[in-house]
């Protein structure tokens, strides 16, 4: 088993700003060093993050960021100290499974530049038309960056009113590792 235990657990409440819900955000630190799981993890999972020269790998799961590092882990984003333990435990769990797979996985290497929400929602058409599902491209910028929505819903970038703005934004999502229609 690649990652045996977890330890010196700790929960807390990171600052908030006004109007934003407050969540919990947990530590581990762990013994055994799991950055060989990284470039198993990396190629299994979408919108991972991986720096192989430093060692870490972040990760959506389930609307919660997950960073890992090679002795520690890190968990924002939880409703309660309770629910944090418990992803912290499902994180371990996905882990030694992934790691235990890895015959039948290819790695990757990838690295993802890490993308913004704002970064992408600049270059969008800023309508609010919501014909993506999204009620704001706002919001279609923020899934994007997770990859729970794709650039080809947002119909209205896809006319010739938005060809430079699509050049660049198709570009950035292509280098940074995203899946992009072809122009
Ligand atoms: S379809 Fe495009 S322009 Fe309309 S809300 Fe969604 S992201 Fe914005």
């Amino acid at each position: 088993m690649l990652l045996k235990e977890l330890r010196k657990i700790n929960t807390f409440f990171p600052p908030c700003r006004p109007g934003e819900v407050e969540t919990v955000t947990a530590t581990a630190e762990l013994i055994g060093d799991i950055s060989p799981a990284f470039p198993y993890l990396n190629a299994i999972f979408k919108g991972t993050i991986y720096n192989p020269e430093a060692r870490t790998l972040s990760f959506r799961q389930e609307g919660r960021g997950v960073t890992l590092y090679p002795e520690n882990m890190l968990v924002a984003g939880c409703k309660n100290p309770e629910e944090a333990k418990k992803v912290l435990g499902e994180v371990k769990d996905l882990i030694n499974r992934t790691y235990e797979d890895k015959d039948t996985i290819t790695p990757s290497y990838k690295t993802r530049a890490k993308l913004t929400a704002l970064g992408i929602y600049k270059l969008l058409p800023r309508t609010n038309c919501g014909d993506c599902g999204q009620a704001t491209c706002m919001a279609f910028a923020s899934k994007l960056v997770t990859e729970e929505v794709s650039i080809d819903m947002c119909k209205p970038f896809f006319t010739d009113e938005y060809k430079k703005a699509r050049e660049s934004l198709l570009k950035v999502l292509k280098d940074a590792g995203y899946a992009t229609p072809e122009l």
